[in-house]
């Protein structure tokens, strides 16, 4: 979470002197994809931060940041349509007898961030909430909103309000004209190219003109395209005591490596996550299996292992044998998984 994607230093720095005015309300926005809302997590997390770095970055290490990273800061709000919060499992659980999750910010969702505003901060000093996309709040939604932001604020300390959205032009004007805002720039091509291929995405040209230009949605339609190799890879590394290391490595082949180096990092963000008691992010249809597997690893060899991944992510451009790579980090997880 430290890191902001390379197009959002400039920004970044922008936030920093928007910050010495104490906005109460900021509004980020920009196209969709471009990472707004990673954008919003890093600030939410350095305001929080007990000791942020000297770049105004989060330190990742005090108690603050690991709450955050767990998701169960208690100065820190996540304010998203039911249908983004919600894991595919739940709806898996209970069948077809739920009713359809939200797509708006619901009025009484908008009450409750009320009530953590009137609140004490747990640690005295910021709380932060983010509302994304702050244009699936309705009408209701809005108005309460647009309360909580006409009352006085500070009595109890620091609030800031950060509304994300690609949809401004949705927001009410009275909600615009308290917000401070700060726009989110679309990355220049060449820069959009760069950073997908280091993400192992094959052919960025074609997929960033499918989504306009917008990297993260280029990036999320590679991994689509790529989503019946992702889903069996996924569930063959579930499975760590019967892994066929060897002929998984030989399948593999034509994959790029940095995009399976990239399946193994989330695969063990994953891991690390329910290990530490927080939620998985890409797999939660094997959210089982991770569970049990993170259960039984210890956290130094996990965090071993990243720091292997990392190192192959970085040489994965050039790989002396990709089946050879494949083979190593995949024994590597093996031996880690089932120990
Ligand atoms: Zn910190």
């Amino acid at each position: 979470m430290e890191n902001l994607y390379p197009w959002q230093s400039g920004v970044w720095q922008s936030w920093r002197k928007l910050r010495e005015r104490s906005p109460h309300a900021l509004l980020l926005k920009g196209s969709q994809g471009i990472g707004k809302l990673d954008f919003a997590m890093n600030l939410a997390q350095s305001l929080l931060c007990e000791q942020p770095k000297s770049d105004g970055f989060a330190c990742g290490e005090c108690a603050s940041c690991h709450w955050f990273a767990q998701g169960t800061h208690p100065d820190f709000r996540l304010i998203q349509p039911e249908i983004l919060a919600e894991s595919d499992e739940d709806d898996d659980r209970e069948g077809g007898k739920k009713k359809k999750p939200s797509r708006v910010v619901i009025v009484d969702q908008i009450r409750e961030l009320a009530d953590f505003v009137s609140l004490s901060a747990h640690q005295g000093g910021y709380r932060v909430a983010v509302i994304h996309p702050a244009e699936a709040m309705n009408a209701n939604s809005m108005n309460a909103l647009l309360k909580t932001l006409e009352e006085p604020s500070g009595r109890n300390g620091s609030v800031l309000l950060v509304l994300v959205s690609h949809k401004p032009q949705r927001l009410l004007p009275t909600i615009l004209s308290r917000c401070l805002s700060l726009s989110m720039p679309l990355p220049p091509v060449e820069e959009s190219i760069a950073w997908l291929k280091e993400q192992g995405v094959d052919d960025p040209e074609r997929l960033l003109v499918q989504t306009g230009f917008a990297p993260l949605s280029a990036l999320a339609l590679a991994e689509q395209d790529s989503g019946e190799e992702y889903a069996r890879f996924m569930k063959e590394i579930a499975s760590p005591a019967r892994l066929d290391a060897l002929g998984l490595a030989e399948r593999l082949q034509g994959q790029e490596p940095a995009t399976v180096v990239h399946w193994l990092q989330q695969w063990c963000y994953d891991l690390g996550s329910l290990k530490l008691g927080g939620e998985v992010r890409y797999n939660a249809a094997l959210r089982d299996s991770i569970q049990k597997i993170a259960g039984k690893i210890n956290a130094y060899d996990l965090l071993r292992y990243q720091r292997e991944l990392m190192v192959a992510r970085r040489e994965a451009a050039h790989p002396l044998n990709t089946k050879l790579l494949f083979e190593s980090l995949l024994l590597s997880y093996r031996q880690l998984a089932s120990a």
